[in-house]
């Protein structure tokens, strides 16, 4: 808390009050904080591909281009690493443009059954490389919801691309909707790892990762679940997660139905 001591007084010879103001910066403080870290954990993720680029270019430039196999790995590792970079731009961009409300104001028909049918293709494309069942259950007559449909689209996907991603071979993933009084769920299930759970409350932060070493591996950002969160929240929805080490998980978003 600040406190501010204010002489009032026309006349520097007669003090005619004394105003405090009082100002609690707490929460200023907290904001500053969290964007210091943000700076911070950005850098770091920018800059862990960066360096491991540059020192293959290096290793190659000193003569490793003269052995193909390893020529071959390293420029597969280069490439690996400027996808990261790609893919961890994007996902900053997107969500500067959801936390900006530029994206969230659109009011598109979202029709469930559509987005489900158009991610079929890509997703079963990625379960396929890992022999994962993945399979939908949609209930019939859903009344659609109303915003932003790529964004809508977005975090479906985001969930989907999780459960495949912490899903061991041969398990299974399901996207099931309903209606239930005046909301639509939309639950991501897997029969993955599973998240361990002290976890679970810090899991929409950005940059959170339960696994660090496996995330990196599978590829991820460490944003997905960030972006997931506000997307949800700009349909003014909520979401929910159920875990069991070892079993799976369960996603679930629950938006609300606007006539
Ligand atoms: P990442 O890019 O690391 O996947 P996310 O924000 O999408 O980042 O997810 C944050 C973390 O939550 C992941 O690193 C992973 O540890 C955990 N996680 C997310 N989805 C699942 C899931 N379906 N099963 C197990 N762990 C998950």
């Amino acid at each position: 808390i600040y406190t501010n001591f204010i002489r009032l007084d026309m006349d520097p010879n007669r003090i005619i009050g004394v105003m405090a103001l009082i100002q609690d910066v707490t929460e200023m403080r907290k904001l500053e904080n969290m964007r210091t870290e943000f700076v911070a954990n950005v850098s770091h993720e920018l800059k862990t591909p960066l360096t491991s680029i540059s020192g293959f270019i290096e290793t190659l430039k000193n003569g490793a281009m003269d052995n193909e196999k390893v020529r071959n790995r390293f420029l597969d590792i280069i490439d690996i690493e400027t996808e990261r970079l790609t893919r961890l731009i994007d996902d900053l961009l997107t969500l500067s443009a959801i936390e900006n409300h530029k994206l969230a104001k659109k009011r598109d028909e979202i029709i469930i059954k559509e987005i489900i049918r158009e991610m079929n293709m890509m997703v079963q494309a990625l379960a396929k490389q890992k022999s994962i069942t993945y399979s939908t259950e949609l209930e019939a007559n859903l009344p659609p919801i109303y915003g932003n449909r790529d964004l809508f689209k977005q975090m479906i996907l985001n969930l989907v691309e999780n459960a495949i991603k912490y899903t061991p071979k041969n398990g299974q993933v399901k996207v099931l909707s309903y209606k239930r009084y005046d909301h639509i769920f939309i639950v991501v299930k897997d029969t993955g790892i599973g998240i361990p759970k002290e976890h679970i409350p810090r899991l929409f932060e950005r940059f959170y990762r339960v696994d660090k070493a496996r995330s990196r591996k599978v590829g991820g950002t460490g944003l997905g679940l960030a972006i997931v969160k506000h997307i949800v929240f700009s349909f003014d929805g909520d979401i929910k997660v159920n875990s069991k080490l070892g079993k799976g998980s369960e996603f679930i978003v629950k938006i609300p139905i606007i006539e």
